[in-house]
């Protein structure tokens, strides 16, 4: 079922961004958004594109005082062959709906939701920079907004996406990261939200990341809550790593974010012929791979970056260097055929790259 979308069209139109080079991520955004609102009685309705702006919202609204925000991130791009593509987008409209299931916040139609997010990309393409690279991040997400304190599931809620362009990831090649383990704030707990894509979650995970950024680190690896011995995830992305051969990732136990571009490379590995281990997996275990030379690579997965080789590991008062700090031929594989993919550089079977 599609909503019923209303469209008004700004008079002001922005210019769009002439240096390509300096888009940064997240800085500057699109001329319109997609906007609606759900209330018990009447359910999602006035669906509406409207002018880029402001959202007046009331001081008591469910957001800002019980967390009540769960959010999408994806991407659309300029393919080669001058079409405008979407990478697997259904995936991101499931779960942006499990995440709602989570934390109660009302349900989507998936084909209504994936309908706005395209209606708004079609409208704003002439904002999908041109640079190799360089895509237009959208953002869908959906917030509680009851007027009242009482602490209750939510019968009043908005659903808004917003685009923002954004400029390549890596301008100067893949760089690999250095990565600090953290063991004593944790991001999740199963049972808790660590597998919702909510805002809950960040607030969590701030303060490690501020120290590992103070010590010369760009993100912090997170441990499991219980014993703070498995290996999670790394920042806002899925961790893998390629040790004697085989590959070994966090399984999907609750507390870690269920990442498409993680699901994405292990169906690549796999169709590549890769042993792919999804199980709990142990930093002790880790360095034990590190000291007998068999870590071979280890990177990041999700969508700002698509991959992002790991050339060090900090635990305990130590720090590892993983694959001399240089990216990785398998990580460079999975790089170069993602990214083909998703600019259209690639013909795939697997129905990832939609065309718009
Ligand atoms: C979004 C996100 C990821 C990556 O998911 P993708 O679907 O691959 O972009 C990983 N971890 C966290 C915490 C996230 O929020």
């Amino acid at each position: 079922m599609k909503y019923d979308i209303t469209i008004t069209k700004t008079a002001n139109p922005q210019p769009k961004p002439t240096d390509e080079s300096k888009l940064g991520f997240g800085k500057i955004f699109t001329d319109h958004m997609f906007i609606m609102e759900y209330s018990a009685e009447k359910g999602w309705h006035d669906a509406r594109i409207v002018p880029f702006g402001p959202i007046p919202t009331h001081p008591a609204s469910t957001v800002f005082h019980y967390g009540a925000e769960i959010f999408e991130g994806m991407k659309a791009y300029r393919a080669v062959d001058g079409s405008i593509r979407l990478f697997r987008p259904m995936e991101n409209v499931k779960r942006l709906n499990k995440s709602a299931e989570r934390i109660c916040l009302p349900l989507l139609d998936e084909e209504g939701a994936l309908d706005a997010i395209t209606k708004l990309v079609e409208l704003e393409q002439d904002w999908i920079p041109h640079n190799e690279g360089t895509s237009l991040y959208i953002r869908p997400f959906i917030y509680g907004n009851d007027p009242h304190l009482g602490v209750h599931a939510v019968h009043n809620a908005v659903f808004v996406i917003i685009c923002s362009p954004v400029g390549a990831y890596y301008a100067s090649g893949l760089k690999p990261v250095k990565i600090a383990i953290e063991n004593e704030d944790v991001r999740a707990v199963r049972g808790g939200t660590g597998y919702a894509k909510c805002g809950g979650n960040y607030a969590a995970s701030m303060r490690a990341g501020q120290r590992a950024e103070e010590k010369g680190y760009a993100q912090v690896l997170w441990l499991d809550g219980v014993e703070r011995k498995y290996i999670e995830e790394v920042g806002a992305m899925n961790v893998m790593f390629k040790i004697g051969g085989k590959i070994v990732t966090p399984m999907l136990s609750g507390s870690i974010l269920p990442g498409i571009t993680r699901k994405s490379c292990i169906e690549l590995l796999k169709d590549w012929g890769y042993e792919v281990e999804e199980r709990l997996f142990s930093v002790d275990e880790l360095f034990e791979a590190c000291e007998k030379g068999e870590l071979e690579e280890a990177w990041g997965t999700g969508t700002a970056a698509v991959v992002s080789p790991i050339g060090h590991l900090f635990y305990n008062g130590k720090d590892y260097t993983v694959s001399n700090n240089e990216i990785g031929p398998l990580t460079q594989k999975l790089y170069d055929n993602l990214t083909g993919i998703q600019w259209g550089k690639i013909e795939e079977n697997k129905g990832w790259s939609v065309k718009i």
